[in-house]
């Protein structure tokens, strides 16, 4: 799905090469670079005052990183971002190898705003939102935009491991034509939880020992009830996933999740993939987890 029609359309009809410009020696060196093309397109479809938009000029780089080929499209204003962008995936990529191979290329999207990803995600009103994957689609807000605490390259990498993950584990569940199927049957705590997991953020989520105190002043589940907290309470949401998802490798091995969407992949939904690859009811784990949040409370462990 393309996030912004009125830049993508305007991109993909009138595309012309330009390989060369100045200053680009710098990612002419990064290996599998393969080119680097300027689009004019316009940014937006009128200006506020009613005028047509003055014609902009649209970036891409296409590189291959490990096999993995990656178009990254973006504004003039990102042309220094994007090298950051480029080399945090370049360490990314191989972090998401424990679930396997992409089975297709990425379009990573740099978007210069939240206001733009808000709009190219129908997500409105989730102001922590940074970027949004899809089968073989990232949206990236711009870091050039977020403060200067997440800026840094080692959260830039974190992020983009996260969101490669969800690319891959919808690219390992389903394909292109399904894979939205197949997402409406996995729950939150595994997507992002399995997304958390690589990205190795347990740094930034709460601890488990806070996640048990705020379910006990809440007497809230946020496993089952993660739909509902995901807009207002993402760190909640995001932590219990995550250590969901831990505990789930911790008993298993990462094994047990590559089984799990293989099996969606051959026709179960999440809940009969889960029951199958462990031999217990998603339900009967997700309460073995929260039974084991509870207990960390009583015991201060
Ligand atoms: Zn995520």
């Amino acid at each position: 799905m393309i996030p912004d029609r009125c830049l993508a359309d305007r991109a993909h009809a009138s595309a012309s090469s330009s390989l060369g410009r100045p200053g680009r020696g710098l990612w002419l060196c990064l290996a599998g670079l393969l080119t680097l093309t300027t689009i004019h397109a316009v940014s937006g479809c009128a200006t506020t005052d009613g005028q047509p938009a003055e014609p902009r000029e649209l970036l891409q780089q296409e590189l291959v990183l490990e096999s993995l080929k990656v178009r990254v499209t973006y504004w003039p204003e990102d042309e220094k971002t994007v090298t950051k962008v480029i080399a945090s995936l370049g360490q990314a990529v191989p972090a998401t190898a424990l679930w396997g191979e992409f089975e297709a290329s990425i379009d990573l999207h740099i978007l210069p705003d939240h206001e733009s990803l808000a709009r190219a995600t129908k997500r409105y009103g989730y102001p922590w939102l940074r970027a949004w994957a899809r089968y073989d689609e990232i949206l990236l807000q711009s870091p050039r935009t977020f403060d200067l605490f997440e800026r840094g390259a080692a959260n830039l990498t974190e992020l983009m491991v996260h969101e490669l993950t969800h690319c891959l584990m919808y690219q390992r569940a389903a394909s292109k034509e399904n894979w939205r199927q197949a997402d409406r049957t996995i729950p939150i705590w595994f997507r992002e939880g399995m997304a958390s997991f690589t990205a190795e953020q347990g740094h930034r989520r709460l601890s488990e020992a806070h996640l048990a105190e705020w379910r006990i002043d809440t007497g809230t589940d946020p496993i089952s009830e993660a739909d509902r907290l995901y807009k207002d309470k993402p760190e909640v949401v995001y932590a219990a996933a995550h250590w969901a998802f831990t505990h789930l490798m911790e008993r298993y091995g990462t094994g047990i999740a590559v089984i799990v969407l293989e099996l969606i992949r051959n026709g179960s939904d999440f809940p009969e993939a889960f029951r199958k690859a462990t031999g217990i009811p998603e339900h009967e784990f997700t309460e073995g987890f929260l039974s084991r949040l509870d207990r960390y409370d009583q015991t201060g462990r």
